[in-house]
């Protein structure tokens, strides 16, 4: 298979499932090439489930009244950060809800703490934002966003996100970039709406953005939202997506997020044998991180916490791969022309 020739056909028939074999050899032999076996840790503190925005998909929208809300103190989430550190691990993401309660400069004060106690990557998840927010932010020493834009079909997306416009997120992708941000973006699958031909295009139009992160997973259905009678994403299809965005994006980092694991056991060290090459153990603290519910299955409690660094490392052993302990900053970054 040689990537340069992918045509958008090409895309569409191993989304389908073509040849699957040839699909996730090509894209192991891509990731290998450019990071071996190594697979990096990201650890994700989720500080506030309180969200103003209402996505129809998202169990934190603000119309889900049934969710017991939770904000960390500046301590706590520290407190959390110094576990991260402590840990070895070299990336903090903080990620939320768009939670105003928080306002930019105490979370620019979070980010310098951070940034003065440890020698560490800071990824901000916090949604859209004004340009001087993110610019306080980057000065306070944040070096990544993560911001997905979800879907590419323009009808689905305004339809699940009531009071949001696609070309804002995109205008917020476009600043962070200009603010030398390491910038990530990407998907969820399969979408109340969404046909396989969208994820061709978001395959395509993400490529075209040499994004240093790719972030993507199959939307799962929460039962207390107004997507709660949908069908979950294909897990096949993602991981399909996994692999083309590997071989179309070697340098991308890309993560095998912990929704594969929601949509289907093993789905998170599968996505690692197909082209992923980041996992993100959650540090959120256990009294509040079953709260955390974006989607079903995420963070929930178990007698093994399965996001969490211990069985995070246990399955990347497993799957056949190097535990990093690198930042693994993107091989792309000051290279990007866009
Ligand atoms: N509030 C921020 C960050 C938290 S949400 C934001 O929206 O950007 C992080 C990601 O969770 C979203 O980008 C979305 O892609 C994903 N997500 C939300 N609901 C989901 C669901 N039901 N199934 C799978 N992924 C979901
Ligand atoms: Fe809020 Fe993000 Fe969930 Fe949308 S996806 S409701 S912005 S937490």
């Amino acid at each position: 298979m040689n990537s340069m020739t992918l045509t958008n056909t090409e895309i569409r028939d191993y989304l389908h499932g073509k040849n699957d074999t040839e699909l996730f050899a090509a894209a192991d032999r891509v990731r290998r090439e450019v990071f071996g076996t190594d697979v990096y840790l990201r650890g994700i503190i989720e500080f506030s489930n309180y969200c103003k925005q209402d996505c129809l998909y998202c169990g934190l929208r603000r119309g889900n009244r049934s969710v017991r809300r939770y904000r960390l103190t500046t301590d706590e989430i520290l407190e959390c950060a110094g576990e991260i550190g402590d840990s070895g691990i070299s990336t903090i993401v903080l990620q939320t809800g768009e939670d105003p309660w928080y306002s930019d400069s105490d979370i620019a004060e979070i980010i310098t703490a951070i940034k003065s106690q440890y020698d560490i990557a800071i990824t901000l998840s916090l949604g859209e934002r004004k340009k001087e927010t993110y610019q306080l932010w980057r000065e306070a020493g944040a070096d990544r966003y993560l911001i997905r834009l979800e879907s590419f079909n323009e009808k689905s997306y305004s339809d699940a996100r009531p009071g949001t416009v696609r070309k804002d997120r995109l205008n917020c992708l476009e600043t962070l970039r200009e603010l030398d941000y390491e910038v990530g973006s990407g998907i969820m699958i399969g979408l109340p709406g969404d046909t396989v031909d969208d994820v061709v295009i978001a395959i395509r139009d993400l490529t075209a953005m040499h994004l240093h992160m790719i972030g993507m997973g199959p939307f799962v259905a929460h039962n207390q939202t107004p997507f709660a009678e949908e069908t979950n994403g294909n897990v096949d299809i993602v991981l399909r997506a996994y692999a083309l965005m590997r071989i179309l994006n070697p340098t991308a980092n890309i993560p095998s997020t912990s929704a594969m694991e929601s949509a289907r056991p093993g789905g998170r060290m599968r996505g690692l044998q197909v082209g992923a090459n980041v996992i993100m153990p959650s540090f959120t603290p256990k009294r509040v991180k079953e709260l955390y519910n974006i989607y079903p299955g995420k963070n929930v409690q178990q007698d093994i916490d399965e996001d969490g660094l211990q069985a995070a490392l246990a399955m990347i052993e497993k799957a056949g791969y190097n535990i990093s302990w690198a930042r693994g900053d993107s091989p792309l970054k000051g290279k990007c022309s866009n």
